[in-house]
């Protein structure tokens, strides 16, 4: 596990539908050295549960851990609807850059613009990925145009307007700077992931801190709260304070305690500032809430939710 914060790297990926979003994710995976180059990705990377459901506490996230060199990066998947927009918006509030992919025929769409909002509102730069290179009527330098007026459009400040661009074919495993030189792997992408977006900016050694940001459920752990650990240490079986939505604090056990490896969720001991978790025995945890230091029991900022499924949670 990777306890370096330096070489930590948090990132949504955002896009339309359909855009590519899932292959990029799983080419990443497949170069990483993660997997041999024999051994195929049964599951797709963000896709469905039903995987999930018959290994139990195997569970598939929506973050992706991906190892590259001594580097490890969590992808955090989005909900492209703008059902989920409270969702998307407290997911690029926990990460500290975004893959912004667009199709490089299809261009800019609606949920192009709707996740691009999001993320520049929460300050981030984004990374542009033109995707589907290979496609025939792929007309990458309208993309491009297309991309900045939308930054512009949306009130980009003067760091986004000079988002980096990578173009990709997920199919064929290729990335590239300049769209007139063919890429032969994803390395490209991985750089600029690497050299673009920040570390977290986060203190490992002060008092626990961590927030819940969104919620999942496993027949077998019931609801599981998973967010960023945004200060110090959180330990598998250790007492923490839960701070409520309205301001009860509770004492609470850390049941069991998962970080993301490849696709799935690994239990762990311990797991440092930066790290996105997922925590599993607290039955009533709701997102926004804070789980902190019994000593310092401070409450993170309340994030907004609007999405209709956690009104059936
Ligand atoms: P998502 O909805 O953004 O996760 O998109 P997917 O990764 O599921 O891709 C949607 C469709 O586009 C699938 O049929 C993919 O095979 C196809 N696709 C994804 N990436 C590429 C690409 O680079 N080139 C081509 N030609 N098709 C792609």
């Amino acid at each position: 596990m990777q306890t370096d914060v330096t070489r930590m790297r948090n990132v949504a990926i955002v896009a339309h539908v359909d855009h590519g979003k899932t292959s990029l994710v799983d080419q990443l995976l497949k170069q990483s050295g993660l997997f041999r180059d024999n051994e195929q990705i049964h599951e797709r990377a963000l896709d469905s549960n039903d995987l999930e459901r018959e290994r139990g506490i195997t569970i598939l996230a929506k973050t992706t851990s991906i190892p590259y060199k001594d580097y490890r990066i969590n992808l955090v998947d989005t909900p492209g609807h703008a059902d989920f927009s409270g969702e998307v918006e407290r997911i690029v509030k926990m990460v500290d850059g975004v893959l912004l992919v667009v199709d490089a025929f299809e261009g800019v769409m609606p949920q192009t613009r709707f996740v691009l909002e999001k993320a520049l509102s929460a300050g981030l730069v984004p990374v542009v990925v033109v995707n589907k290179m290979d496609r025939p009527n792929a007309r990458p330098a309208e993309v491009i145009d297309e991309v900045l007026d939308l930054f512009i459009d949306l009130g980009a400040n003067e760091d986004q307007l000079e988002f980096p661009v990578v173009y990709t074919s997920a199919i064929l495993g290729t990335a590239t700077d300049d769209p007139s030189v063919p890429g032969t792997n994803m390395e490209p992408l991985f750089q600029a992931i690497i050299e673009h977006i920040p570390a977290p900016d986060v203190d490992v050694s002060g008092p626990l801190q961590w927030q819940v940001t969104m919620l999942d459920y496993n027949e077998y752990l019931g609801r599981i709260g998973i967010g960023r650990i945004a200060r110090g240490v959180l330990r598998q079986g250790e007492t923490v304070a839960l701070i409520q939505r309205d301001g009860t604090v509770v004492q609470k056990r850390i049941q069991k305690l998962f970080a993301h490896q490849g696709l799935r969720r690994i239990e762990v001991n311990e797991a440092f500032a930066g790290d996105i978790v997922a925590v599993a025995g607290i039955p009533e945890i709701m997102v926004g809430e804070t789980v902190a230091d019994p000593a310092n029991a401070d409450p993170l900022p309340l994030l907004r939710i609007d999405e209709p499924t956690l009104e059936m949670t």
